[in-house]
């Protein structure tokens, strides 16, 4: 019943809007829903229930930030949603909202269709964001543009996107959006897996320990300890080595005690 409902919403929208227009639509749902919301949620938890949030943050009280610097942090992402938003409007507008980078189609995606857009969105992903991210901390660039996503040692999840404008295009939009783009992936299917991409920014920089596949940790170790966990997943860190705190340090002569 709630499928044909989902059905019906999905056909008048298609047959009332261009197909640009349409995606605009899509992206700007999946920044609402998929990262203000939650990151009003966390937020409200760690200022409404801070006995709760203390005792499910993975780094200490101390290490928190200030209320001063988490109101300059929503400040910066809001201005970094509306460069994002408004260069993807631009290039629409540009083509006349009659081309979209996905697939729309009247017939909602079957479920392989669905599956198979994620599993690969989310390893591309994971392949174009480790190299990305593993860039912006190659000293020549690291002071000039990733420093500032760095501020937040102890992040909270609006911090998903503080960055420099430039790292906001290269690193949040464009490992989530190109591969996808360049499959040509269903739009259905393609808004799911940015909404998941963009939840999962916000859950990675909440500081929550609660259940989330990857682990939390993981990213929030990389925000304490930087040169670790560059990636989303842990795949392309377990394959280079860089899933360990430590793993650039030069190794200690084992003391031969013999
Ligand atoms: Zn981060
Ligand atoms: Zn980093």
């Amino acid at each position: 019943m709630a499928f044909i409902w989902v059905d019906e919403l999905w056909g008048s929208i298609y047959e009332k809007y261009p197909p640009g227009l349409i995606e605009f639509g899509c992206m700007v749902f999946t920044q609402v829903v998929g990262f203000w919301i939650p990151g009003t949620i966390y937020l409200g938890i760690d200022l409404l229930f801070p006995n709760f949030s203390n005792r499910h943050k993975i780094q200490s009280e101390r290490r928190q930030p200030s209320r001063a610097q988490i109101v300059h942090c929503i400040k910066h992402v809001g201005l970094n949603e509306i460069v994002g938003l408004s260069i993807q409007l631009a290039l629409r507008t540009a083509f006349g909202f009659q081309y979209s980078v996905f697939r729309v189609e009247r017939q909602l995606p079957g479920l392989w269709t669905v599956v198979s857009d994620i599993v690969y969105g989310s390893l591309a992903g994971e392949f174009v964001f480790y190299y990305i991210h593993r860039a912006f901390h190659h000293p020549l660039v690291y002071t000039k543009v990733h420093k500032q996503h760095h501020q937040f040692t102890a992040p909270i999840s609006f911090a998903g996107q503080y960055a420099h404008p430039v790292e906001h295009i290269f690193a949040n939009l464009v490992p989530v959006i190109v591969p996808l783009a360049l499959r040509g992936a269903n739009l259905v299917s393609a808004t799911i897996f940015v909404l998941y991409e963009i939840w999962q920014a916000a859950a990675d920089h909440s500081g929550y320990d609660f259940v989330k596949l990857p682990p939390t940790k993981f990213h929030d170790l990389h925000h304490e300890k930087f040169r670790v966990y560059f990636g989303t997943i842990g795949l392309m860190d377990w394959l280079h080595g860089t899933d360990k705190v430590g793993w650039d340090k030069p190794k200690k002569a084992k003391v031969d005690d013999e």
